[in-house]
């Protein structure tokens, strides 16, 4: 079986689950950094952010990848040492 991604729920501790696309039709989840980033470029302009369902409280709430979070965590460090942000 499959091993199924959940996390804590942040509103009510509650268990999430991982959503298996991060979209469906047109509805999708994205962020865009408001500086120039490694994580985007001219063909992706934006981050996808993957839905999670609590089970608990029933909340949708989108998040992004650790990988692309901790990339974009160091480069809003950098910006704001520099004073832009
Ligand atoms: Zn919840």
């Amino acid at each position: 079986m499959k091993k199924i991604e959940t996390r804590k729920c942040p509103l009510c501790g509650g268990t999430m689950v991982k959503s298996k696309t991060k979209r469906g039709g047109y509805a999708r989840f994205f962020w865009a950094p408001p500086w120039k980033s490694r994580t985007t470029g001219m063909l992706k302009p934006i981050i996808e952010a993957t839905p999670w369902l609590c089970l608990d409280c029933g909340a949708v709430m989108a998040f992004v990848d650790d990988e692309t979070r901790e990339t974009l965590r160091e480069e809003y460090e950098k910006e704001r040492a520099t004073g832009i942000v």
